[in-house]
């Protein structure tokens, strides 16, 4: 049986999966082994490889049976998976400055790899879930964390780009003046810009601009009183329940989403838009009326476009490893491994 392995590498963990050439997956929830990325690349390529044995053992496969490996790793890194010169907060080490993680892998495990970063994996993994491994479709997603990655999938092929920073969805500028209820509201980013998707939908956004910009209109309200860091984690939960103003915070960043979709609308016309995330990790019910705020927030759309499906992103946990083990099922196909 020739068996595709994506490996997700995540700052303290690797999530391992197994797929079939059928598109099956052998492993149902998380197989997680400790990263170990903090000592360096040495350390951690032999930690994904003690890994994937166990993963192996799991699906009661041999290893033989696996043709090919997907990589994903938080960026910045090239398209070809060459982590940044510069270093990174998951690769802080000196020896992981400018290595070519991709190549390390493959020199290790002896299998043709595969590369994508995180945000580009579970995009991909999304994408698959609505079309299938061979799709010939364009979608757009947006995952709503701690901050916002995503991708786009053009054709059935995720964007890369020159340097490897393709589908950096949460640094593109939105028209987030035209939201109502945020007058005077400045949504600072991390990267230096004012007013991009993430400074709007994220739970970053949410300690640093929401709650400040919320609570003083709020006198009284319970998360006043709560660390802020905490308090933003608690938000979406409360929106859930129906807090007022936690609902109003979910409310703007729907509409945020919703202009940002609508730039992809008109840029691409794609096939679908999926949203996942910590941020929709919440009730059918409250997943439904983010998702038709979305659509209050977008501007209207061309007649033949006004039916564009929004889908919610399903399976957080494994997105990342299942999505890398896709892009490797189509380097296995298209090298005639599988
Ligand atoms: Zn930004």
């Amino acid at each position: 049986m020739e068996v595709v392995a994506g490996i997700d590498l995540g700052g303290t963990a690797i999530n391992y999966t197994l797929i079939t050439r059928e598109e099956k997956f052998l492993i149902e929830g998380l197989c997680e082994h400790p990263a170990l990325s903090k000592q360096g690349p040495e350390v951690c390529l032999q930690q994904i490889e003690d890994g994937l044995k166990i993963a192996a053992d799991l699906a009661k496969i041999p290893l033989t049976d696996i043709v090919a490996i997907g990589l994903d790793t938080p960026g910045p890194a090239s398209a070809a998976g060459q982590l940044s010169a510069k270093g990174s907060t998951n690769f802080v080490h000196a020896d992981w400055a400018g290595f070519d993680i991709r190549e390390g892998l493959a020199r290790k495990l002896g299998k043709p790899v595969s590369y994508l970063n995180d945000g580009n994996a579970g995009a991909l993994w999304g994408h698959f879930t609505i079309f299938g491994a061979n799709s010939k479709e364009t979608s757009v997603s947006i995952v709503i964390g701690t901050g916002l990655g995503g991708g786009v999938i053009i054709d059935g092929n995720v964007v890369k780009g020159r340097k490897g920073f393709g589908g950096e969805l949460g640094h593109v500028l939105i028209p987030y003046q035209s939201i109502p209820g945020i007058e005077g509201m400045k949504p600072n980013c991390n990267c230096g810009r004012l007013g991009d998707l993430e400074s709007v939908c994220s739970l970053t956004a949410i300690e640093k601009t929401f709650l400040p910009y919320f609570l003083p209109k709020y006198p009284g309200h319970e998360l006043a009183s709560v660390d802020r860091s905490k308090a933003a984690k608690m938000v979406r939960g409360m929106a859930d329940r129906g807090d007022k103003m936690c609902r109003e915070i979910f409310r703007v960043q729907a509409h945020g989403i919703g202009l940002f979709l609508d730039e992809m609308v008109n840029t691409f016309d794609p096939d679908a838009l999926i949203i996942g995330g910590g941020a929709l990790e919440a009730s059918e019910a409250f997943q439904k009326w983010f998702i038709e705020q979305v659509r209050v927030g977008m501007p209207a759309q061309r007649e033949e476009q006004a039916d564009i499906p929004i889908y919610v992103m399903p399976n957080g946990d494994t997105a990342g490893s299942r999505g890398a083990a896709i892009e490797a099922l189509k380097l296995a196909r298209t090298s005639g491994l599988a």
